[in-house]
Formats: C-alpha cells, sequence, structure tokens
C-alpha cells in the first residue's frame, strides 16, 4: 500500500528564499490536493539585499518555466560573466573568475599546464587573455552563448544581477498562480506535538492557527522554526570568515553597466558593487573586531559613483550553518539555514540547492529519517565546499598593510583547504570534489588570482612541440579577442532584449 502524502506544506517567510521555495514547490510537487501557505510579515520585512547570482540560477528560471526577457525586464536584470576581484593579493591586482574556462586542453593535458610551461619559457600572455569571458567583460561586451562546441563563443555560461526584491514579487505572482495561499502577519508562537516534538501549527499575532504536516523555515537570519522552535544549532565559522556586518546602500548609474560584478578588497574586508538597470548596488562587507561602523559607511559612502539612492543600512551577521537544516519535519531555506558571505554570490545558489534537494528527498507522510539525513549530508557538503573556497580568498594574500590582513594572511584554515591548495602548489592539480558547487575552472582563477604559484606542470605538455604550443596559444588569444570585439555591448544587448518596462 502507498503511504500516505504530505498534505499540507506551511512556508514561514517570504523573502527570497519563502518566494522561491513556494514558486518551485506549486510547480514541481504540482498535484491534486496539496495545500502550500506561506505567511509573511511586511512589519518584519526582509534583509533586503542579494543581487548578484551565478549561472545555476538560469536552470531553476528555466525548470519554473520562467521567460527569461521577462524575467530579466521584471527585476531590473543586467548579464553577469564573473567577478571582478581588486587588490585581493596585492594592492593594485585586479583579476576576474569567469563563468567559463581557461584555454583549451591540448592533447588532454589542461591548458593552465601548457600555460605554467610556457610563462617559464618567456612566451605565454597574462593567463586572463586565454578566457572569452573575461576579454569579453572587460571590454563590456555580451551575448548569449553559441550552442555550436567548436565556437569559442560556446566557451561561457552567464548569471544574473537583479533585484532580489523585485525577483521575491515575479515568483510571488507565479505562486499564488499554481495555488499558493499567502497570509500577512507574524508568527508569534510555534505548537510542538508533546511526544514527537514535530510542528504542530504556527499561530499569528491576530489568533489565526495554521497547522501543517511539513514547514519550511524561509524567516531569514532569526530562524524562528529551526532555531527559536527546535533548537538546531549553529555552527560559528567566523574563525576562518572574519567579516561579521555589512552597510548596503544603493547610488544612481552614471555609467555603462558592467557585465560583471566587483569585489574589491579594502582595509578590513571588502566592497561589492553591482551594476542593475536601473542603480548601482554598493556595500561593504568588514570585520567588526577590525573597523567601527561608523567608519565603514564613511568608507563606502566615499566610494559611491554616483548620488546615493537610499540611507545606508547595517547588518550583523555570523558566519556559518545550522547543525541541522532539516530536524523533524522542518526544513530550513535561505539565511535561516546559514550564511557564508556573499563574495562569490552563492546564497540564492544554496536556496536553490536546498530546493532542489528537498523535492528529490520530498518526504511522505511517515516523513523518513533516512530523507533528513541525506538532505542534510549534501547540504553540510555544499556549505563546507563553499566555505573553503571563501576562506582562500582572504588567505592566500600577500598583503600585510593592515592588522585584518595580517589576520587573515596568518590563520589557520580548514584542514580540507589546506590539504587542496597543498596538492596545487606541488603540481599544479586541482583535486576533485565529488559533490560540491565550484569546479576545477573557478579553483584556477582564485588560485592564480591570488598569485598562488605551482611548483610543477604536468610534464606531459612537453610532449607538445614549444614552437606548436606557442604559436597555438597565440591563435586563441588573438581569435579570443576577435570574437569579443564581435559581442554587442552590454547595454545595447540588454536594450534589445530584456529593458526594465519593454516586457511584461
Ligand atoms: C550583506 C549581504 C549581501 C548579500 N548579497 C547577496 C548576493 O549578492 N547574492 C546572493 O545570492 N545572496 C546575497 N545575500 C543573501 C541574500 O540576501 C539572501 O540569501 C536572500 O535574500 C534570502 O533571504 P531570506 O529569504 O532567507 O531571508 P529574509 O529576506 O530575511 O526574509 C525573511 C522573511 O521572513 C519573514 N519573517 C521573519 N520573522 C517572521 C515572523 N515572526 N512572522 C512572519 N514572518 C516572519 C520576513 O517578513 C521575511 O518575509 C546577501 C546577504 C547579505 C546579508
Amino acid at each position: 500500500m502507498a503511504a500516505a502524502q504530505i498534505q499540507k506544506i506551511v512556508i514561514v517567510g517570504g523573502g527570497t528564499a519563502g518566494w522561491m521555495t513556494a514558486a518551485a514547490l506549486a510547480t514541481l510537487l504540482d498535484r491534486a490536493g496539496l495545500d502550500i501557505r506561506l505567511i509573511e510579515s511586511e512589519e518584519i520585512g526582509t534583509v533586503g539585499v542579494g543581487e548578484a547570482t551565478i549561472p545555476h540560477i538560469r536552470s531553476f528560471n528555466q525548470r519554473l518555466g520562467l521567460d527569461e526577457n521577462a524575467f530579466m525586464a521584471r527585476t531590473q536584470a543586467t548579464f553577469k560573466l564573473g567577478i571582478e576581484f581588486r587588490d585581493w593579493a596585492r594592492l593594485g591586482d585586479s583579476y576576474i573568475h569567469p563563468f567559463g574556462a581557461y584555454g583549451r586542453s591540448m592533447d588532454r593535458v589542461g591548458f593552465h599546464h601548457h600555460w605554467l610551461r610556457l610563462r617559464r619559457a618567456g612566451a605565454a600572455a597574462d593567463l586572463q587573455d586565454y578566457s572569452l569571458p573575461i576579454v569579453a567583460a572587460r571590454m563590456g561586451r555580451f551575448q548569449r552563448p553559441e550552442t555550436d562546441p567548436r565556437s569559442l563563443l560556446s566557451t561561457f555560461s552567464y548569471a544574473f544581477q537583479f533585484d532580489a526584491g523585485l525577483y521575491a514579487a515575479f515568483l510571488r505572482e507565479h505562486a499564488e498562480a499554481r495555488g499558493v495561499v499567502r497570509r500577512e502577519g507574524k508568527v508569534v508562537e510555534v505548537d510542538l506535538h508533546p511526544e514527537n516534538g514535530h510542528i504542530r501549527a504556527v499561530v499569528l499575532d491576530r489568533g489565526e492557527r495554521i497547522e501543517g504536516d511539513v514547514f519550511i523555515d524561509c524567516s531569514g537570519f532569526r530562524g524562528l522554526l529551526i532555531e527559536g522552535a527546535l533548537k538546531a544549532g549553529y555552527e560559528d565559522w567566523t574563525q576562518w570568515l572574519p567579516c561579521d556586518r555589512a552597510v548596503a546602500v544603493p547610488c544612481d548609474t552614471v555609467e555603462p553597466s558592467t557585465p560583471y560584478t566587483r569585489a574589491t578588497a579594502l582595509e578590513a574586508g571588502w566592497s561589492w558593487r553591482i551594476p542593475l538597470q536601473h542603480r548601482v548596488g554598493n556595500g561593504y562587507v568588514y570585520s567588526s573586531a577590525f573597523l567601527s561602523d561608523d567608519a565603514a559607511v564613511e568608507r563606502v559612502m566615499g566610494r559611491l559613483e554616483g548620488p546615493a539612492r537610499a540611507e545606508p543600512r547595517l547588518l550583523r551577521f555570523t558566519t556559518g550553518r545550522r547543525r541541522r537544516q532539516w530536524m523533524r519535519n522542518c526544513v530550513a531555506i535561505g539565511l535561516s539555514s546559514g550564511f557564508l558571505e556573499p563574495l562569490e554570490s552563492t546564497s540564492i545558489h544554496l536556496i536553490q540547492a536546498a530546493i532542489t534537494n528537498l523535492v528529490e528527498l520530498f518526504p511522505d507522510a511517515a516523513l523518513d529519517l533516512a530523507d533528513a539525513d541525506e538532505f542534510n549530508r549534501i547540504m553540510d557538503l555544499e556549505y563546507d565546499r563553499i566555505r573553503d573556497f571563501l576562506v582562500l580568498h582572504y588567505n592566500a594574500t600577500e598583503r600585510d598593510d593592515t592588522p585584518f590582513w595580517n589576520h587573515c594572511r596568518t590563520m589557520a584554515v580548514p584542514d580540507s583547504l589546506r590539504e587542496k591548495v597543498a596538492l596545487f602548489k606541488e603540481r599544479g592539480v586541482v583535486s576533485r570534489y565529488r559533490d560540491g558547487l565550484f569546479l576545477e575552472p573557478s579553483w584556477l582563477a582564485v588560485y592564480f588570482g591570488q598569485r598562488i604559484e605551482p611548483d610543477a606542470y604536468d610534464p606531459l605538455s612537453d610532449r607538445v612541440p614549444s614552437d606548436a604550443l606557442a604559436e597555438a596559444a597565440e591563435a586563441l588569444r588573438s581569435a579570443i579577442r576577435k570574437e569579443a570585439a564581435t559581442m554587442s555591448s552590454h547595454d545595447a544587448f540588454i536594450r534589445a532584449c530584456c529593458a526594465a518596462g519593454a516586457t511584461s
């Protein structure tokens, strides 16, 4: 006999996480009798930042059946080919972590090994010149990738920079059209079953009681259900990622919009610059142990390229993750599940990953613990691996100009990262993860960008005659420049296909 199905899902929170979850569950678990309710409080509001994404969001939107141009117009979105890191390893440095690989492998040897060999012979250009998305980003160019794998214009991917509040509103329409019911109100009480500790219902400030079989905690940093009611516990990662505050302020757009996000290392953290169609998002992520809030506000205001469009907004956070993200009949998604600072634009991706795993492991009414264990195992790995990647940016620096950078350069790092870096230094090899978000091209971008130098390259590179190798690399470099120059300007591309107000 088939097990009884979950009938009632209650989502607490209507930020990006809440509406992404509601829209996805209503679309992907589409079945008769499923009742999805979402509770949000306008009075409490949302965290209100979160603008840069990574390419995976495109598959999320596609699974929901969202039209990309309509989505972009509604969310004031621009395209993103990568992230520029300024001043990270040394003051004056700049590199882009692109959404695409460097060069092309030859003779089954990764391009970066050939590049290392050429560089030793004094015959290599900057590694960045062998990446189409980097060259296009620096030229301010964009087009969607070609599908023919022989074309250089197929060698990249892209993501978006958008207004996350508008994205939530867009998804709300999608979710409500598929039957999700929104309740306005503040959850003031959580009713737990006296025997098994499962959540039976939440009670709103006006006395309404909402019962459910499964509760999704999208209540933001406060983790109202997962922590407030269930006490899942939190693993604090401040010893590796010391920033614990941010000040955010949008400003007017005064320049053509860049198809990339910028992260500039400052004295006690880093600042972001994210161009949207109608404004530029700015912020300073910093460590309160090394900088006062007033100094951070002054610094970010002094860096604005146009007039501020709002008062600066201060946010506090503790980097880390919930010890259990799925506990009993409650699943935490979004900021309630943990927080990794936005250096590599991964928070919205973590929401997406949690939703995908929840849909795959969606329980029946018996609520099998194995589903929860598997979900937690996968999400823990996602978090751990992104953490290591972020720590690399801070630790692999030569900067010694402020106490903050001295701390980052000399701090202990997780063993998993230490071992990975050691292997790269020894042989230029990126150890592979079976799961996890960032793949070899991303690690290479940051290793080289942060000036980590391997002692050796793959000796198989020596099978390619040096003249032929130098010629092939130079041909590739010049073809990349030529192809990038054929692309449209980023702003012109947006105007032609997805300008805000142009599509509904
Ligand atoms: C400084 C900073 C920069 C960021 N930049 C990026 C970025 O560039 N890219 C990226 O991917 N992510 C970024 N993020 C993360 C991103 O903002 C969040 O992941 C995303 O907005 C999801 O937030 P959320 O929905 O979990 O929480 P919130 O936006 O906080 O939403 C919480 C919801 O819960 C509701 N709620 C809370 N308590 C109650 C209650 N008692 N009763 C009823 N409702 C309640 C609130 O009303 C709200 O609707 C950034 C975060 C920070 C702090």
